[in-house]
């Protein structure tokens, strides 16, 4: 309003030389609105909801059971999902074991013997704390609803620093803001104070001080909006089922809920068989199971997932360093995406698992706020010496330097492939406004990442087109995914593969069948070129390869 309103007997230059200023207080004003904070949030939501059905409509990703209205927390993977899928787990498969000598792969069973999960902690300490609300009955976990409190103050705290970064430009002492500003030192003392006794509520597992914290801090249900809270109870998240028939004497058994268990009862065989030396790595990817106590947020949390697990064998006392060695190199292994760094943090547990001396997420920057995508965690020599005690074998290295034998300590690095998928489909989901008035949803996925490469489409059904363009790809089908378009005008066409994610497409025309040229369009910036058929493999091959993307971190 304040903006093209006039204002009486100010001149049409001064209007003009106002107007920037007067959007910019109306914007301030607005910011400071609570409802603009609610408004901020619908649309984060709302995205959100956008790339959840762009998902399913375009093959990515499809409710698991979909034709039986679907089972809770679990998923399948569509034509185009399951691509994207094998191309990021192709990714970390090879920056494991192709860029590092001393790194091997392994492919465990899911069902494993039951006293491992005996051995690793997990039948007695894989525990959520859940806590449900009465009015809204529904359930939540209370160290996640406290954590969210002291992202709030951190929130509060980073929007104080961006409106003085704002306020004093360059001129502006952050340290010494953070320092003094009263309203900073607030937040802060309260975040603090926060984190401190959640750390100590959880690292003794009181339940009824979660409970507390939560009363204390006044968190309400998101739903409900009330503060009628049930006490905190522990529930354990391992899926148990039998092995055997009834008549045998059948057996408990778990569905893994990691994979790098495969790996640690694992190490003698790898180590001996491929003659590896400290330090050295086994890399793992499968499905895991767990029982999550709330499954919400898409793919984020489900109760059958798959990750890529890293397990790295160090010499006791090396640990941190090469803790810290993995910390980089797996932010590496992220930022090489080109997403830009600002997506991703890491975050330093508060609290430490039972086997870990020290451990950090990789968290990325989803519509729902910065979210772990991976952990790294210095696991000592818990593992295996928990192993060497319940299965009586002796689990060591015999350091031929050092002449003496000794339990190796470990380096995790764990991640999840659907998490890792939504993080790329929720920053490469786009929607941009054409000259022509029109909007476009293209997912500007990392070429490396698409499902499919090229699309090649003959203009026309006719005139030996079609034939041309079959020839085409049944010549670059062997070095990468092609697919053949050629229903629909060309403008539907590309807008098909910009939803897709499809990097490059190629039109066949009549000239063609003459000049043996065909145009040549780039997803992102649009543009159209002309190219030899016989320059299309060297111009794509190498900015679609995956080696592409290792080049960038090796
Ligand atoms: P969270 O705190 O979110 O439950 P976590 O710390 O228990 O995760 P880890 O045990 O460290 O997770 O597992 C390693 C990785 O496996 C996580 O970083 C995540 O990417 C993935 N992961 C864990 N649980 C799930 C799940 N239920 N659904 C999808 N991915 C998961």
């Amino acid at each position: 309003y304040f903006a093209n309103a006039k204002i009486g007997g100010t001149s049409a230059i001064k209007i003009k030389v106002l107007q920037p200023f007067i959007l910019y207080c109306t914007r301030f004003a607005l910011s400071l609105h609570p409802k603009h904070k609610i408004q901020n949030k619908m649309a984060q939501e709302d995205v959100f909801k956008k790339i959840v059905s762009h998902c399913k409509e375009y093959g990515f990703v499809f409710p698991s059971s979909d034709i039986y209205d679907g089972l809770a927390a679990v998923y399948d993977y569509g034509q185009n999902g399951v691509e994207l899928k094998n191309n990021i787990k192709q990714y970390w498969w090879q920056s494991m074991v192709l860029l590092h000598e001393n790194i091997v792969g392994i492919d465990s069973a899911i069902f494993m013997h039951p006293t491992i999960w005996k051995a690793s902690g997990h039948v007695d300490a894989f525990n959520d704390p859940l806590i449900d609300n009465r009015d809204s009955k529904k359930r939540y976990r209370a160290d996640v609803l406290i954590e969210d409190q002291i992202a709030k103050y951190e929130e509060k705290i980073e929007k104080e620093v961006a409106k003085a970064r704002k306020r004093f430009g360059d001129a502006f002492d952050e340290e010494k803001f953070r320092a003094t500003n009263p309203r900073v030192i607030e937040h802060q003392q309260k975040r603090d104070a926060l984190h401190e006794r959640y750390t100590e509520a959880m690292n003794k597992m009181d339940l009824n001080e979660l409970k507390q914290i939560i009363l204390d801090e006044e968190i309400v249900c998101p739903i409900s909006g009330t503060r009628n809270w049930t006490d905190v109870r522990q529930f354990n998240l391992m899926f148990k089922t039998e092995v055997g028939s009834t008549a045998d004497g059948a057996s408990t058994i778990y569905l893994r809920p990691e994979t790098a268990q495969g790996i640690f009862v694992n190490y003698l065989n790898v180590q001996k068989t491929g003659r590896m030396k400290i330090p050295f790595g086994i890399a793992q990817i499968g499905k895991a199971f767990r029982n999550e106590i709330v499954a919400r947020q898409f793919i984020f949390r489900m109760r059958e997932f798959e990750q890529m697990e890293m397990q790295f064998f160090v010499k006791p006392g090396t640990e941190m360093d090469w803790f810290k060695t993995w910390k980089k190199t797996r932010l590496a292994w992220h930022e090489a995406l080109g997403f830009g760094d600002e997506c991703y943090r890491y975050h330093d547990h508060e609290k430490l698992a039972h086997y870990a001396n020290a451990a950090t997420d990789i968290e990325f920057k989803m519509p729902f706020g910065f979210k772990e995508v991976e952990g790294i965690h210095s696991r000592t020599n818990f593992d295996l010496s928990q192993h060497a005690k319940f299965s009586g074998r002796k689990i060591e290295y015999f350091d031929p330097e050092e002449n003496r034998s000794y339990t190796p300590y470990v380096i995790e690095t764990s991640i999840g492939v659907d998490r890792m998928f939504l993080s790329v489909m929720c920053h490469s989901y786009t929607e941009e406004k054409l000259e022509n008035g029109e909007t476009r949803v293209v997912l500007k996925l990392p070429a490396a990442l698409a499902p499919v490469k090229l699309a090649i489409m003959p203009l026309v059904k006719k005139d030996g087109l079609p034939e041309k363009a079959h020839e085409i790809m049944n010549e670059l089908k062997f070095h990468f995914n092609c697919k053949y378009e050629e229903k629909d005008s060309i403008g539907k066409r590309y807008r098909r593969m910009d939803a897709i994610g499809t990097p490059y497409c190629i039109t066949i025309d009549h000239d063609t069948l003459n000049d043996n040229c065909v145009t040549l369009r780039n997803r992102d910036t649009m543009e159209q070129t002309r190219v030899a058929i016989s320059d299309l493999r060297s111009l794509i091959e190498d900015k679609v390869s995956i080696t592409s993307l290792l080049k960038k971190i090796q």
